[in-house]
């Protein structure tokens, strides 16, 4: 690495490589932070894919970015995959397995031409990987860089996937599904979770045949290598999860809980226009859900989305739309055009339910969530529990209904409903009759109103000049400049 020694009057000025995982879940989050980052001063080179770096530049405006930030640039590398490929939840093992197998080489040549010094960048100080991207660690104690890992769970999550070898070793992982084990049963090996996790808790990628599976493997071997890394950084706050924080203080002796990301843009901006994120979203929103929810009473209505990659089979489809409909309660829903696995899709949808929700519906391709969370209309929810899409909730103050698919989801879902008390878990059951009752009670319930109201006003806190969030971003951009030197 070319020695950057500062100067009395030329102090160095550090510079990050930022690189996400290929998924909007992790994207968004990372590019918060290189923008917080940027706003310090830093230099910042932000590395997607290909595929992803398309997308970005499409839905949101690049050259104002640049003007923002003049030292701010995209860099894209090969998550290799074909371009055509669909990159979908169904795929989702391809793209881990590719993306650590070849983007490796791309993402080192990149490192390495970024260190010959060219008088307008200087050479990357330290890198900030996706916590599932181990190779990046590999990679930068080779070319000696300092890296810090991101890890885009909560720290709940982040804390059970330390323990998968645990698990396997002790037989209760893996497992298929009710036909091969309780899935009631409480999960007793993973300490501060005794009596919190039940095996259908488990994450996603604890439902499998073989422990020998390679997907169940690539986690184990990802989480392993997190602790190599100067730090780690947890998009979550300490008045969520202070107990897990602290536990993973075992692994880690630096960790940095910066969560709400979005809520660090209001207390941290250094100008009025970077009080909001340029918002790393790889659809168009439609903004049109705004206006339709204007018209309607305060948390009357219930929102439903299920993030970036979840699918719905028509069977699934179907129980979702009668018990929206069935509930009464005006409802906003998500429906990406890429969501609905099979032929029949949504055209074949029986007219009684297109006529109600003609009449209390709003159906989009994509939302501007934040923002649909934080409207005064919506009153709870319903949500696949993706971390991102809890913690905007939890700080918007609405109230959930959790329908788990898979990675993470299993974790937060019960956490949302066991722990926090701040909304209800369906996870395993999607029924039209439990979908009418858990919609009409998270509405009317005032207790869950309380708590949720209470994890919001914590979470406001802690990115206030002074919160826990807002402190440890202050330790995170002076650790940067010391491990620049
Ligand atoms: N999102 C959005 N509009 C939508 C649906 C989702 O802006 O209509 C955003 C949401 O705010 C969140 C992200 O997409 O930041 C989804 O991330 P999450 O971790 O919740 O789920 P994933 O997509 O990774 O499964």
């Amino acid at each position: 690495r070319p020695n950057r020694s500062s100067t009395m009057d030329q102090p160095v000025v550090p510079h990050v490589v930022f690189l996400p995982f290929p998924a909007q879940g992790h994207v968004k989050p990372m590019l918060m932070l290189a923008e917080l980052l940027s706003q310090a001063g830093f230099e910042a080179t932000f590395i997607n894919s290909n595929h992803i770096q398309h997308r970005l530049e499409h839905s949101i405006n690049i050259a104002t970015m640049y003007r923002r930030f003049p030292k701010f640039q995209f860099r894209s590398v090969t998550d290799g995959l074909p371009s055509d490929h669909p990159r979908s939840s169904s795929s989702i093992v391809q793209l881990l397995i590719s993306a650590r197998d070849e983007t490796r080489t791309e993402f080192r040549n990149l490192l390495v031409n970024l260190g010959q010094k060219n008088g307008r960048w200087e050479p990357p100080t330290c890198i900030i990987a996706d916590g599932i991207m181990s190779f990046a660690i590999d990679i930068a104690e080779e070319l000696t860089i300092p890296v810090i890992t991101f890890r885009t769970f909560s720290a709940c999550c982040t804390w059970t996937y330390f323990h998968l070898t645990k698990l396997i070793e002790q037989g209760e992982v893996p497992f298929q599904g009710p036909g091969d084990v309780d899935m009631d049963k409480t999960i007793t090996c993973i300490p501060g979770l005794e009596g919190t996790l039940r095996c259908r808790d488990l994450p996603g990628i604890c439902r499998l045949k073989e422990a020998n599976d390679p997907l169940l493997q690539f986690f184990i071997k990802e989480t392993a290598a997190m602790p190599r890394a100067y730090g780690v950084i947890l998009n979550t706050f300490d008045g969520l999860e202070a107990s897990m924080v602290s536990k993973l203080g075992s692994f880690f002796s630096k960790i940095y809980t910066l969560g709400p990301l979005q809520g660090l843009f209001d207390t941290f901006a250094k100008s009025p226009s970077a009080r909001t994120s340029f918002n790393g979203l790889l659809w168009k929103e439609d903004r049109g859900c705004i206006s339709w929810l204007d018209f309607h009473p305060s948390r009357s209505v219930i929102y439903v989305s299920f993030g970036s990659l979840v699918c719905l089979v028509r069977d699934q489809l179907l129980e979702f739309w009668h018990g929206l409909v069935n509930s009464g309660k005006p409802f906003l829903w998500v429906l990406r055009s890429d969501s609905i696995l099979g032929e029949d899709g949504v055209s074949e949808v029986p007219l009684e339910l297109k006529a109600a929700t003609e009449e209390r519906g709003c159906i989009v391709d994509w939302a501007p969530q934040e923002e649909v969370l934080a409207h005064p209309a919506i009153g709870g929810f319903l949500t696949h529990s993706g971390w991102n899409s809890t913690l905007e909730s939890i700080f918007a103050g609405v109230p959930m209904i959790c329908w788990p698919m898979f990675a993470d989801q299993q974790v937060n879902s019960r956490c949302v409903s066991e722990l926090w008390k701040i909304g209800f878990d369906m996870k395993d059951k999607c029924e039209r009759a439990v979908i009418e009752k858990l919609v009409r009670d998270l509405m009317e319930s005032d207790e869950i109103v309380k708590s949720t109201d209470e994890f919001a006003r914590m979470a406001r806190d802690s990115v206030k000049e002074g919160g826990s969030s807002y402190s440890n971003l202050q330790k995170l951009i002076e650790d940067i400049k010391s491990i620049s030197l």
